[in-house]
């Protein structure tokens, strides 16, 4: 078979990035669009030695689990990898995700992994509260703003996403008429020409509260009284501000924020716990979710009043307020030194003067404190990013022997290959949960709860 060439096949199983996998004569297909359960006609895009690409041209037989997408741009825009399967079977799909890396990467046969269900949505859409939209030119040289197609910097016109808030289209609509009626350039990538590169927008869900950042390739934004004025016409908008960012880079915010209306900042409140949150900040994006999240992480963390607690990638301190609620004292970690900053007011505004917070790399700060500090962990909770632990900060972990450490983590695969090291360097996996925050695309998020058990119980590889 060649590129483009035709075949049927029955879709048996489905990837980690949500592509339907299939087989012909022993060869593996990775069939985009393809669906569990499908019996489709394919295209050959690209051939490798023990398994090929292929596009979806025709469902011959459609899965039980097939669903028509909503959202009219599903295939073309990279943001939703699942639009076509149903919300339980999307569940079913991330815990296998989940259950698969643990086993493979982690070491840990499947049935050995006490994986409780996973906590769905009650309403999978219009869950997200943040979203950054770049801005460029359509073919017929209009300024548009969406969404970028999968793997590509193309942009395809949406501004009425359906996992985001319904403001943003009304939002988005008054920057581009801004940007028409004073000649405002969007950003061309190719040439690194242009004004407009990205709008963030995001909102308090418990106080309806609305932030725009625009991040802009130059030094100044001509006119943005006018653009500000425009805003504040939106029911809720409390901060307005620029980033500037002239660098080529895929980043999409500079390193410095410059406020034109407001406090700098938006509040919202998870639980009991009020956050304030700058645009520089990571603050998680499901809302509805994350209390779930966290209440989870804090049942992991086993809390009875006299701990000391770590909260490794700690943000603006939402997981370590959740803890201090329950703690002797809790220690956060952030690399961002304005989510520290928020994190530090975040604790006054709560009134909780048990925790401390420290800007720096977790790989650098854990080790330091613990070496020089003789600082101590009765639990350790770790959020990081993608990438997973720093090597140095699981070894300071093993060190401190924290009875318990609960990983919070948004890729199981390099959780897998975390949970490896500390399983051979004696601590046990000893529960594990999915908390779906991101329905429709394949991401997921999971907390586990490892327990220091010694030298006794080390598993050597
Ligand atoms: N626990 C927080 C944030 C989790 S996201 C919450 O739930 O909101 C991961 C965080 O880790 C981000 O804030 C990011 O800025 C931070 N980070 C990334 N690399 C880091 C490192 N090496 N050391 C400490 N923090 C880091």
């Amino acid at each position: 078979m060649k590129k483009n060439d035709l075949f049927t096949v029955t879709i048996e199983d489905m990837s980690e990035d949500g592509a339907g996998i299939g087989k012909t004569d022993g060869y593996t297909w990775f069939v985009k669009d393809g669906l569990i359960g499908d019996v489709v006609e394919a295209g050959v895009t690209k051939m490798k030695k023990n398994y090929g690409f292929a596009r979806l041209v025709r469902i011959i037989t459609p899965s039980p689990f097939r669903i028509a997408p909503r959202c009219p741009v599903a295939r073309q825009c990279g943001g939703c990898q699942l639009q076509a399967m149903s919300y339980e079977e999307q569940l079913r799909f991330k815990e296998r995700k989940i259950r698969s890396n643990l086993s493979r990467l982690g070491g840990i046969p499947e049935d050995q992994i006490p994986m409780e269900p996973i906590m769905g949505m009650e309403d999978p859409w219009r869950y997200r509260n943040k979203a950054q939209f770049p801005f460029g030119r359509d073919k017929d040289g209009e300024i548009v703003t969406g969404f970028y197609a999968g793997r590509t910097h193309s942009i395809i016109p949406q501004e009425d996403c359906l996992l985001g808030i319904e403001e943003n289209k009304d939002i988005l609509e008054i920057i581009k008429n801004f940007m028409k009626e004073y000649k405002i350039e969007p950003y061309d990538e190719a040439e690194h020409r242009g004004l407009v590169r990205h709008a963030l927008i995001r909102k308090g869900f418990a106080t309806g509260q609305l932030m725009v950042c625009l991040v802009i390739n130059g030094k100044k934004l001509p006119r943005a009284e006018v653009l500000t004025e425009r805003l504040l016409a939106v029911p809720g908008m409390t901060s307005i501000s620029y980033s500037v960012n002239e660098e080529r880079t895929n980043v999409i915010l500079g390193r410095e924020v410059t406020h034109l209306h407001g406090p700098g900042y938006i509040t919202d409140r998870i639980g009991e716990v009020s956050y304030r949150i700058s645009p520089l900040s990571f603050y998680q994006v499901n809302p509805v979710q994350t209390r779930k999240l966290y209440e989870t992480a804090l049942e992991f963390a086993g809390l009875e009043g006299g701990e000391t607690v770590w909260d490794l990638y700690c943000g603006i301190g939402t997981i370590s307020l959740f803890l201090a609620q329950k703690a002797k004292k809790v220690c956060g970690v952030e690399i961002v030194p304005q989510a520290i900053q928020d994190a530090r007011e975040n604790a006054r505004l709560n009134g909780m003067e048990n925790v401390e917070f420290f800007v720096g790399k977790a790989e650098e700060v854990l080790p330091e404190q613990y070496e020089r500090n003789h600082m101590r962990a009765d639990v350790i909770v770790v959020d990081p990013p993608r990438k997973g632990c720093d090597e140095r900060c699981l070894e300071t972990i093993v060190k401190m022997q924290p009875r318990r450490l609960v990983y919070v983590s948004c890729d199981s695969a390099t959780l897998g290959r975390d949970v490896k090291y500390l399983r051979e360097h004696g601590f046990e996996l000893t529960r594990a949960r999915g908390c779906d925050m991101f329905a429709w695309s394949v991401h997921v998020e999971v907390v586990i709860q490892m327990t220091y058990c010694g030298d006794k119980a080390k598993n050597k590889g």
